[in-house]
């Protein structure tokens, strides 16, 4: 009936919650995904103003023979002062706390959820490249928002970018995470295949990069091609006049 007060109590002021896994489960209760895959409509793929430039983006896996680090990579995005985003899996983090820390306080450096389990996302229990999917909404949820609260704890904020393990997931999965206000991030630039490529191919294909691109890349595999790679193309593409962007800087 009458305007919100202006003397309102600051505790009164909207904090930014997200739903719980009750809520979550009862609103995607019922919901039968027709799509698996790494494309599903909603997931952010391309940067929305290419003249933000390209976000170059590290998955950090974690797990049995994905927690390590690689240090050259790190170091060479220091040297360059190359904003990056920096997807985190809680099991990398366990792992590495001290060196979490260190990258959350790089300024150019922002930290992003990349799950608790490491799953492919889904509703259904799908599975990708052999990894069994979660298997229900509330696996979802807790795929998400328990990282969520590692990462939270670690920046003193919530990541905004969520990609799932594998970077599969289906469309109700896809709608939890906006639910959440976790953003579910793709690619348009596979740079290292999933750590397997030789220094030549994550050159080659880093190097293609234009303005709006997302590049995906790993930084837990220090005896890949990857941190050779980039450092190979990161060079030829800043001195083109390439500039580089954190999600948060280029998504509003
Ligand atoms: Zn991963």
């Amino acid at each position: 009936m009458e305007p919100a007060a202006t003397t309102a109590a600051p505790t009164a002021t909207s904090v930014s919650a997200a739903p719980s896994q009750d809520q979550i489960v009862h609103q995607f209760a019922g919901r039968v995904p027709a799509y698996w895959g790494l494309e599903a409509p909603g997931v952010l793929k391309v940067l929305g103003d290419p003249g933000a430039g390209i976000a170059l983006t590290l998955d950090f896996c974690g797990g049995p023979g994905g927690s390590g680090i690689d240090h050259a990579a790190l170091a060479l995005l220091k040297k360059l002062e190359l904003p990056a985003t920096l997807f985190l899996n809680a099991r990398w983090i366990q792992a590495n706390t001290v060196l979490a820390r260190e990258l959350a306080a790089v300024p150019f450096f922002e930290l992003a959820n990349h799950g608790s389990g490491h799953l492919p996302l889904s509703v259904t229990g799908k599975s990708a490249y052999g990894i069994p999917g979660t298997r229900n909404v509330a696996g979802v949820y807790e795929e998400i928002m328990a990282n969520d609260a590692v990462l939270s704890e670690i920046t003193g904020k919530r990541p905004r970018f969520f990609r799932p393990g594998t970077a599969y997931l289906d469309e109700i999965a896809t709608e939890i995470a906006l639910s959440l206000e976790a953003i579910p991030t793709g690619f348009s630039i596979n740079a290292d295949g999933g750590a397997t490529y030789t220094a030549a191919m994550v050159a080659g294909e880093t190097a293609k990069a234009l303005p709006g691109d997302i590049i995906i890349s790993h930084g837990n595999q220090p005896s890949s091609g990857t941190s050779a790679g980039l450092a190979k193309a990161l060079p030829i593409l800043l001195d083109a006049g390439h500039r580089f962007t954190m999600l948060s800087a280029a998504v509003p």
